[in-house]
């Protein structure tokens, strides 16, 4: 979707704030996120949807307070999957009725965490769980809502690290054992049966797994009624994938996803919910870096960055391709040498671009990764002792520090001495 990182006066802008500027002001590397661009996505995708339809944010891909309560604005709910991620959903003014729980290892006391707070339903994925979800709940006097998450068997046709609807996975319950879970589930006073659950991975650029997903589902809907059960809900997952590529036209377009649905589950009777987190805030985010060296080797150029695999892991985990741009504008037909860009963790795996065709950089020059929005600043880490960098919102003229920097007395602060080494 269209994205509000553009070049005014040769240099790259977040909406109506200048990168250099805002490198100079929080230091590099930074993450930046545009609230234009956060709303128009929701919005885009919000109204391809049937009306009614509940869209909750997959929390996981973007967890910023700043960015959650963006996002609550406009109304949306959460997708969550950990007891901080309901802490963080509650906490940025999502309200908990908005709320769904996912995820394989939930645990007693994030049910618990859940259920005083009043969730609109959990998703289970396995008899497990649902056993120890139903305990919880009669312990407290509640019933909790749920829809069991199928795993349709079908092949989302991406990277295997994000496929999560193919049978092996350990997502979900097998389709061909729903009916018997669903039967069990009927039998437990702390369970109400609210509806169907299906999530088959993520960065998927095609629609047609979705669609055979949600055409299974449909017939599943049916005999689950034949059998006595009230489905009253469908929630369709997330993983509708972005276009890394800038100014690419996104595959698939979320208005054709949403016509899509609407066709397949137009006669299902159920109130449909959505967990989108990527096609969110992918695009609406960037990492800013500097280069730190031009490398000249014999067979490559490294350009040397300041930011590294622990601050955006996706390349070295998902072999992800990220478009590299240079922040200060080039001028047109300018030489485009190749470049490995890596950084300056211990690591091969450490690069974030091979042979990538770049303008010529030296030291001190700025340049930003695209589409670092989701699953950026949320998966980074503090390996080789790197401080987690920040992250920045801006909106229109506006920008605000929405993270801080870590420092080096904040690293040092997190670990503990034991009695026998002190003193
Ligand atoms: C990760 C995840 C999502 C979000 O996936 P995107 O590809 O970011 O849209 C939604 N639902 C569940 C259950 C997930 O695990």
């Amino acid at each position: 979707m269209v994205n509000h990182f553009q070049y005014r006066d040769g240099v790259l802008c977040a909406e109506e704030v200048r990168l250099d500027e805002l490198a100079r002001a929080v230091g590099t590397p930074f993450y930046c996120y545009s609230t234009a661009t956060l709303e128009r996505h929701f919005k885009v995708f919000a109204g391809a949807l049937p009306p009614g339809s509940l869209i909750a944010y997959a929390v996981k891909a973007n967890d910023n307070l700043a960015v959650l309560k963006t996002l609550a604005k406009l109304g949306a709910g959460a997708d969550v999957v950990s007891g901080g991620e309901l802490a963080k959903a509650l906490a940025a003014g999502i309200p908990a009725g908005k709320i769904v729980f996912s995820g394989v290892g939930k645990t007693k006391a994030e049910m618990r965490a859940a259920l005083d707070a009043g969730i609109h339903q959990f998703n289970v994925e396995s008899e497990p769980e649902l056993a120890a979800l139903n305990e919880v709940a009669l312990a407290m006097g509640k019933r909790a809502a749920i829809s069991l998450r199928i795993n349709p068997d079908v092949d989302a046709k991406t990277h295997a690290k994000i496929n999560t609807g193919k049978a092996e996975t350990k997502f979900g319950i097998p389709f061909v054992h729903a009916r018997e879970a669903y039967a069990h589930a009927a039998t437990l006073a702390g369970i109400e049966i609210v509806g169907v659950d299906v999530h088959i991975g993520s960065q998927i650029t095609d629609l047609d797994p979705f669609e055979a997903a949600f055409t299974r589902i449909g017939e599943l809907i049916a005999s689950l009624r034949a059998d006595g059960h009230a489905i009253s809900r469908l929630d369709c997952g997330g993983g509708l994938g972005v276009p890394y590529f800038h100014h690419n036209s996104p595959p698939p377009d979320p208005t054709a996803y949403g016509a899509m649905v609407t066709r397949v589950t137009k006669d299902f009777g159920c109130r449909l919910s959505f967990e989108p987190g990527r096609l969110i805030a992918a695009n609406a985010g960037i990492l800013v870096s500097e280069v730190i060296y031009v490398k000249r080797g014999d067979a490559k150029t490294f350009l040397i960055i300041d930011a590294g695999m622990n601050d955006l892991i996706r390349p070295a985990m998902y072999d992800a391709w990220h478009e590299i741009v240079a922040v200060q504008e080039p001028a047109p037909g300018s030489p485009r040498p190749l470049y490995d860009v890596v950084g300056p963790v211990c690591e091969t795996s450490d690069l974030f671009a091979a042979a990538r065709p770049l303008p010529d950089l030296k030291s001190g020059d700025l340049v930003a990764i695209l589409s670092a929005g989701a699953y950026g600043a949320v998966m980074a880490g503090d390996y080789n002792a790197r401080p987690r960098v920040p992250e920045v919102l801006v909106s229109g003229g506006q920008w605000g520090i929405v993270r801080p920097r870590e420092s080096h007395a904040d690293l040092i602060a997190k670990d503990r001495i034991p009695d026998w080494l002190s003193g």
